[in-house]
């Protein structure tokens, strides 16, 4: 992978050798856990819970990362394409409804050699930060059938502050128009199961309802009321976060319900809301190899 330019950052560095970029990975896949998850959204999760499959490090690495130990800390073991495709075995074995690849962008390549080999007899769930070049989109088309994106920040002076990334929403956006063009809105199967389609997904952060309401209206006017929005007030100070104020505290009733009233107000027809006793630690899945080994 020389010069690798899978993610916006862009680093350029050939990563088959000592040299890292951003995301601190090397070429082979790294992964920390590998395990049925039931803390998604309904149509992800079921009742059997969705096969989620933790790759280690991240091109975004936001100061309030909930996955601190395996995106900043880079826990993981490395696997091989056969033994991945092993673990994804396994999980579909334990019933999981789909094979959820979580935070995938920076092996998005040895991915696409992996699905184009690999056929799964459930969806493939690409649940990214949001931060994606296009060209590495389409690199996928027709292997991804879910996208999971965030949608986290408009401004770049917020985007700059929480992830370094002030060029953020002017990736993002594109990357979930990119999304939306190869999958549309979401489909499900007779028991609400997702099959197909765009979920997109936006954390609420305390003391940055302005983003919510921006994006909001920036969903409505350039997808459709149609798109499938998960409107997320779990956020729990973590890491850094527990320093930097307003996000050294959990989002506050008042602020949840300004966005959930613009959600109502601008007419979406299909979300997911959470209840506010969501936003505890005990959701932040173990990261201790499970499934891995
Ligand atoms: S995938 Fe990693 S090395 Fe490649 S451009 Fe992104 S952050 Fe840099």
């Amino acid at each position: 992978m020389a010069g690798c330019r899978v993610c916006p950052r862009s680093c350029g560095v050939d990563r088959a050798t000592d040299k890292r970029g951003f995301c601190s990975c090397g070429e082979n896949i790294r992964i920390a856990r590998a395990a049925l998850h039931f803390w998604e959204e309904p149509c992800i999760s079921g009742t059997n819970g969705s096969g989620a499959v933790f790759f280690s490090g991240c091109p975004l690495k936001c100061v309030f990362c909930q996955n601190e130990k395996i995106s900043r800390g880079g826990f993981g073991r490395e696997v091989t394409p056969l033994e991945l495709m092993r673990i994804f075995d396994s999980l579909i074995e334990q019933g999981a409804h789909n094979i959820n690849l979580v935070t995938p962008t920076h092996f998005a390549p040895q991915l696409k050699k992996i699905l184009k080999e690999y056929k799964s007899t459930v969806p493939i769930v690409y649940n990214t930060s949001g931060y994606e070049s296009v060209e590495t989109l389409k690199s996928l088309e027709g292997l991804i059938d879910i996208y999971l994106p965030d949608l986290k920040y408009y401004d770049s002076t917020v985007s700059e502050k929480y992830s370094a990334a002030p060029d953020y929403f002017e990736y993002a956006s594109k990357a979930v128009l990119e999304m939306s063009r190869q999958v549309s809105n979401l489909q499900t199967d007779g028991n609400g199961i997702a099959q197909r389609g765009l979920i997109i997904r936006h954390l609420i952060l305390p003391g940055n309802v302005s983003q919510t309401l921006k994006l909001l209206n920036w969903i409505s006017d350039n997808l459709s009321l149609q798109t499938t929005v998960s409107l997320m007030r779990q956020y729990t100070p973590y890491g850094k976060a527990k320093n930097i104020r307003p996000i050294d505290r959990p989002l506050s009733v008042r602020e949840y319900k300004i966005a959930l009233k613009a959600f109502t107000d601008l007419g979406f027809e299909c979300g997911y809301v959470q209840r506010e006793r969501c936003a505890q630690e005990k959701y932040i899945p173990e990261f201790n190899l499970k499934g891995v080994l």
